[in-house]
C-alpha cells in the first residue's frame, strides 16, 4: 500500500503523537505509509471505513483493534 487515504488529515498524529516523533514514525511505517504499511490492520481505519471520519475517536490508537470492534458492535 502506498499511503492510507486518511493520512493527510488523520488527527491521530497531530493529537496523540505530536510529542512522540519516533513512535509516530514507527506507527506510520506499520500502518499508514510505505512498503510495509497496511492500513487494513489499523483500528482507526477500520472504524473510518464504517463510520466515516467523524466516527473515529481522536484517542483511538491504530493497535486498539478490540476497541474498534467494540465500537463497531455498538458498545
Ligand atoms: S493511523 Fe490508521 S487511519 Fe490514520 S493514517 Fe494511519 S493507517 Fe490511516
Amino acid at each position: 500500500m502506498a499511503e492510507c487515504e486518511c493520512l493527510p488529515r488523520c488527527p491521530f498524529f497531530h493529537d496523540q503523537m505530536e510529542s512522540m516523533p519516533a513512535m509516530a514514525e514507527m506507527v506510520k511505517a506499520q500502518y499508514c505509509s510505505g512498503d510495509r504499511a497496511d492500513n487494513m490492520k489499523c483500528a482507526r481505519h477500520m472504524v473510518f471505513v464504517v463510520r466515516g471520519r467523524d466516527g473515529v475517536p481522536s484517542d483511538l490508537y491504530p493497535s486498539e483493534l478490540a476497541r474498534a470492534e467494540a465500537l463497531l458492535a455498538g458498545e
